[in-house]
Order: structure tokens, then C-alpha cells, then sequence
């Protein structure tokens, strides 16, 4: 397959054709959560979308190797040089070993990733494991002369680095704006410059998470252990880097200049950032009590749901807006997306209806719809478009269905690999409607029986039967409406 695989790159800020630096070989590196709470949409947006790029650069039998870290040590309660460890502190309130609190996040976020059926990445490796990396890389940006020590911490001279380099060249940001909006902020007489960003901390006597380390018993700044493990799974140079766009400044900004200051030359050839979500228009906080996370729309137990959403109708919902948009969470779009997705997955399992007549012309052109569908995914994995031609296959089955249209023989396996390739291997959906797995034919044919003895029922006036089959029918979702010639239903949230 030729790869025309265009994705937008936020370093140069335009669509650049994917080229690899060793194809087949393919470096992608994620940042991943810090694992102190439970799993939210926040975790699931970046999961999702560099699951689809997974998964489409697998499909373009490209050797992925895919590592996505877990945060666990140095992520700090203000996200800058102060405070504390968030994990520390949860471990301190709940009384628990901070090893305890990651295995038990990290247990949750990845029930909540298999409950998406988002791809496990090929390493996951831990900041905690990897201290003695990290020391390394500060050791090398220590000698080439971009940073310095100060009271037992290191912190990486931006000054200086900009006179060499560029910080700011991913975030667009000046150097002297931020010394501008930065310069009063108090606490940081140890710095030579309120931009400096820590490499490595010294320890307060209370802080739990230490390592001995040649400035001060202490811990890597958050922003080191990315640039270390990438270097270490993936080499100075490697492919993609991605990330939520929140990540661009600081974190990202600072991967860079680690980098730069240590090997002389840039990791990254392509950044990417999915944009952010918003509940009901708001920004996601937990003072604004919009905070949801995924355990509780998966059971629809917070005061802000009115129902629960499956894990697929989540998956499908963010997918139906393209990465680098917002994607605005309610009851309302949530709703239109389960719609949808069952009408996708009911045209799905109509393909094995042994009563699809096929015949020997057509009226129709799967290729079309693959060449389309293929096109947005290399237009910067544009799955809205995606989706609209899956639509547009779901519109062909019903009309041919009904008799509207002619298809043969080929044009139901053509529409059944399309649905099998877009639908459930590239954009990761699973057929959670138990119709899926059963042969729709016999599970039709089940419900006309059911039906047809209700109608019998009725002309008996056995009111009794009559009314519990079509009850116990609506109450599994089935919408049952009496006709001139007998019975119409459908199934509306296959459960
Ligand atoms: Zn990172």
C-alpha cells in the first residue's frame, strides 16, 4: 500500500507527509497519565486518538513501537517547581504507600483503556523506573553547560539555552514575554531565572519519594523522564511524539530543550496534540462539579448524566470530531451518537440476512466509499469523514434492504470488509450488540415467532399473552408497531 499519510505537525504548524526515519520501523511516544485519580475524559481523548494512529499505521504495515509512560513521581501538585508530589499527597491522605496508589490507578485507568478497546502500547514504562536515566541526562545537559545546580536541585538555564536555540519554538511563546509574566512570582530564589525549570529537586525532610543522586537525595522534574525513556525505547531521533495540546507549554516546550541540550540536535521530527474536552461548553474542573469520570458515564451514577453511555457509544462519540477540535461532552450529542452507532451496527448485521436478495447488476460503488474513507485517514486521521462514509454504507444496505437499489453478491462482501476495516480494526469499535454475535438471520427469524404468537394471541383475545410479549419486547429495547398486513419492529439500544 502506498502511504500517503499527511499529519499536522504543531512544530512546523502545517500538514506534512508522514515519512519515517527507518521505515518500516516507526517511533511513537505518548505521554501518559499521572496516576492519582481515577481515569477521566481527559485520559481517554489522547488514549483514543493515538490509539487510531496506532492502529492506522499498523494497518499501513508500519512496525510500530509504541510507548506511552506512566507518570509516577515528580509530577507536582502546581505543576511547577513547588508544592507537592501529587501522588505523595494522595498516598499521605489515604495513608498508602505511593507505589500503592499507582498499582491502584494504573489498575483502573487500564480497565477503563480495555473498556474503550484502546490498544495496549508495545512499553509502558514508569518514571520511577527509570531514575537512574534521568540522573544521566542531567549529568549530560550538566556538562554541556545548560543548567546548573543550586541548594542540592538542578535547574536547566533557559537563557542560556535560548541564546543557542529556541525556546518557545513549539508553543510560539517569547522568551521575554515569559520573563515578563514570570518575574514576581515568589519562592524561586533558587533559580538564576523564573523561566529555569527543574531537572532535578532536593528533597524536603517530609517528602516520601526520594533517590540519592550526586546534587541532594531528591527527584527528577516532571519533564525529564520523557525525554529520558523516549531516548531510551526509541533513540535521539524518533518518529512522533504526541500529547494532549495542555502539554505543548511546559511540558513539551521542555522535552525540546532537554533534547537540543543534551544530544545537539532535535528527537522529535513530528508533534502532535489532540485539542481538549469540554462538558456542556465548560472547561472540565473538579471545582466546576462537571468533573466525570469514565466509571460514571460508563454507569450514568453522576447527577450531570441522564443515562448511562457504553464504553463504545464514549469511543465513537469522540471519534465523530476530528482530533484537533474540541469535543464538547452532553447529554444530547451523547445520545445522537448511540443513535448512530446502532444504526451503524444494525446495517452491519442486516449484510447476514440470508434474505438480502442480491442481484446480478449494481447500483452502487464500494470502491468509492473505501478510496474516501482512506483519504480522510490520511488527511490527518480525519474520522469524522470517515464515519460519514460509514453512514453513507449503512444508507446503501437499508435502500437495497428495501428493495430500492440493486447490489450483488460482491457489493455485500465489499460493504461487510469496509465495515470490518473502518469500522471495528481502524476506528476501534467493538459490536457490543449481542445481534452481533448471533446470526441476525435466526435472531429475526426468533422475534417474527415471537410476534406472530402475539398476533394469534390477539385474535384469540388472549389479552394476557398478548400484552406480556409486547411488554417484555419494549422493556429489551424492541420498538413494536402493529400494521395493516401485521407487525414492523426494530431494536433500538441493542443492550
Ligand atoms: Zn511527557
Amino acid at each position: 500500500m502506498v502511504n500517503q499519510l499527511s499529519i499536522y505537525n504543531t512544530l512546523s504548524r502545517k500538514k506534512e507527509l508522514f515519512k519515517p526515519l527507518h521505515s518500516p520501523r516507526v517511533g511513537l511516544y505518548v505521554c501518559g497519565p499521572t496516576v492519582y485519580g481515577d481515569p477521566h475524559l481527559g485520559h481517554a481523548r489522547p488514549a483514543v486518538t493515538f490509539d487510531i494512529l496506532f492502529r492506522y499505521l499498523t494497518h499501513l504495515e508500519y512496525k510500530v513501537r509504541y510507548v506511552r509512560n506512566i507518570t509516577d513521581v515528580g509530577h507536582l501538585v502546581n505543576d511547577a517547581d513547588s508544592g507537592d508530589d501529587k501522588i505523595a499527597k494522595k498516598a499521605r491522605l489515604e495513608d498508602l504507600e505511593p507505589m500503592e496508589v499507582v498499582q491502584y490507578y494504573l489498575n483502573r485507568y487500564h480497565e477503563a483503556m480495555d473498556a474503550l478497546n484502546v490498544l495496549p502500547p508495545s512499553i509502558e514504562p514508569h518514571a520511577s523506573g527509570h531514575i537512574i536515566e534521568q540522573i544521566q541526562l542531567v549529568k549530560d545537559i550538566l556538562n554541556k553547560g545548560y543548567a546548573y545546580e543550586s541548594e542540592g536541585s538542578v535547574y536547566f538555564d533557559v537563557e542560556k539555552y535560548n541564546g543557542k536555540y529556541h525556546y518557545g519554538i513549539l508553543s510560539g511563546r517569547n522568551i521575554e514575554d515569559m520573563l515578563n509574566a514570570t518575574r514576581e512570582l515568589e519562592g524561586q530564589e533558587e533559580k538564576r531565572n523564573s523561566v529555569d525549570f527543574a531537572l532535578w529537586k532536593k528533597a524536603a525532610p517530609e517528602h516520601i519519594m526520594r533517590w540519592p543522586s550526586p546534587w541532594s537525595d531528591g527527584f527528577p522534574g516532571w519533564h525529564l523522564e520523557c525525554t529520558a525513556m523516549s531516548k531510551k525505547y526509541l533513540g535521539e531521533e524518533f518518529d512522533i511524539h504526541g500529547g494532549g495540546m495542555d502539554l505543548i507549554f511546559p511540558h513539551h516546550e521542555c522535552e525540546i530543550a532537554q533534547s537540543m541540550a543534551s544530544t545537539g540536535k532535535p528527537a522529535v521530527q513530528y508533534w502532535m496534540h489532540n485539542n481538549m474536552i469540554t462538558v456542556n461548553g465548560q472547561k472540565m474542573g473538579k471545582s466546576l462539579g462537571n468533573f466525570i469520570n469514565l466509571e460514571e458515564f460508563f454507569t450514568g451514577s453522576h447527577s450531570l448524566l441522564t443515562q448511562a453511555y457504553s464504553p463504545m457509544t464514549v469511543r465513537f462519540f469522540i471519534l465523530q470530531a476530528h482530533y484537533r477540535s474540541t469535543v464538547d461532552f452532553s447529554n444530547d450529542a451523547l445520545q445522537a451518537s448511540e443513535k448512530g452507532l446502532a444504526r451503524l451496527l444494525e446495517a452491519y448485521t442486516k449484510l447476514d440476512n440470508k434474505d438480502f436478495a442480491s442481484s446480478e447488476t449494481s447500483d452502487t460503488d464500494i470502491q468509492g466509499l473505501f478510496n474516501k474513507a482512506y483519504e480522510a485517514m490520511n488527511d490527518d486521521l480525519n474520522t469524522p469523514i470517515v464515519i460519514a462514509q460509514l453512514f453513507e454504507a449503512a444508507r446503501i444496505i437499508n435502500s437495497a434492504v428495501a428493495g430500492q437499489i440493486a447490489v450483488t453478491k460482491e457489493n455485500i462482501s465489499d460493504l461487510k470488509r469496509f465495515f470490518d476495516l473502518f469500522l471495528f480494526e481502524l476506528l476501534g469499535i467493538k459490536n457490543e450488540s449481542k445481534a452481533g454475535n448471533v446470526s441476525y438471520d435466526a435472531f429475526a427469524k426468533a422475534v417474527d415467532m415471537l410476534l406472530e404468537i402475539r398476533m394469534q394471541a390477539k385474535q384469540n383475545k388472549d389479552w394476557a399473552t398478548s400484552d406480556k410479549i409486547r411488554n417484555e419486547l419494549t422493556a429489551l429495547g424492541f420498538e413494536i408497531k402493529d400494521t395493516k398486513d401485521g407487525f414492523e419492529w426494530k431494536l433500538n439500544h441493542p443492550s
